[in-house]
């Protein structure tokens, strides 16, 4: 009786400390960066690099060292964010004539080729890269499910409206190929760019057929933080300061044209906003 009192005893203590412990922690941290607080270990975590052992780099220092650095893939574009008029986006072949940026090729290529199950139907591609021209005579055509000129990712080259076995648009969530792509395409660096319930925060209603290229690893880091690409552009620009640790990674928002750069890293990505700053992606060498 004794034992099971005490048992009592320390359950409740348990049950009315554990509360008001976590509210202690809670008020301890910024409240910018409790909600950013990881979960898990496993997942990613601020860091804050000491700015005296930063190495600082110029944009002519990065073009020679790093050339190949320069990549497209985390532009921000939607209406408050258009493209410049005369935005000329790097293209490659894609399927027949449809042309894509080089990476957003890639990934595909290597989504069809490792998704060929039997009992899955084909996968095809119904729009890749558009022109400015082309865009707009869509816009006209459809102005719910089509963006303005400058405003859609497709005249980047980044995002694939995919379709399968005559379903298409919202017809294409039937497929299971949309949950598939969510899952699998991750790790390929595909998001699925319009998500149902964040229509408020993309703008557009959702599209189960629109996919986006950002790269495995941001990709990683949306679907961890379960974030749309303009949720992911406001964290990072909201800690310009720290640095995002994942898996021996390191990301952060940088306005330039100085760039800081953390020790023991290599600069693998820089990549502009379309917002007046650029997300820069460092590999952890040591
Ligand atoms: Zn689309």
């Amino acid at each position: 009786m004794l034992l099971l009192m005490t048992l009592a005893l320390i359950l409740t203590t348990l049950l009315t400390v554990q509360p008001s412990l976590r509210q202690k922690l809670v008020q301890k941290a910024p409240a910018s960066l409790w909600t950013l607080l990881p979960v898990s270990p496993a997942f990613s975590v601020w860091t804050q690099e000491d700015d005296s052992l930063l190495q600082e780099l110029t944009l002519a220092q990065i073009k020679e060292e790093t050339p190949n650095c320069f990549k497209e893939t985390l532009r921000l574009i939607n209406r408050k964010n258009p493209l410049p008029r005369d935005y000329t986006p790097s293209l490659v072949p894609l399927s027949g004539d449809l042309l894509a940026d080089p990476d957003t090729a890639a990934a595909y290529t290597a989504l069809a080729a490792g998704a060929q199950e039997p009992q899955r139907p084909p996968l095809w591609i119904v729009s890749a890269y558009r022109t400015r021209a082309l865009q707009e005579k869509l816009h006209q055509k459809d102005a719910l499910f089509t963006l303005p000129a400058g405003a859609s990712e497709h005249q980047a080259g980044l995002a694939l409206d995919l379709a399968s076995s005559g379903k298409e648009g919202p017809d294409f969530d039937q497929t299971g190929w949309p949950d598939y792509i969510r899952g699998e395409g991750v790790s390929l660096g595909f998001i699925l760019r319009y998500p149902k319930g964040k229509e408020a925060i993309t703008g557009v209603p959702y599209e189960p057929w629109h996919f986006r290229y950002v790269g495995p690893l941001h990709a990683a880091l949306m679907a961890e933080r379960d974030l749309t690409l303009e949720e992911y552009h406001a964290l990072l620009s909201g800690n310009p300061q720290a640095f995002l640790s994942w898996r021996g990674y390191l990301v952060c928002w940088q306005s330039g044209p100085r760039f800081r750069q953390p020790p023991n890293t290599t600069l693998l990505e820089l990549c502009p906003t379309n917002t007046n700053g650029y997300i820069l992606t460092f590999k952890k060498t040591s």
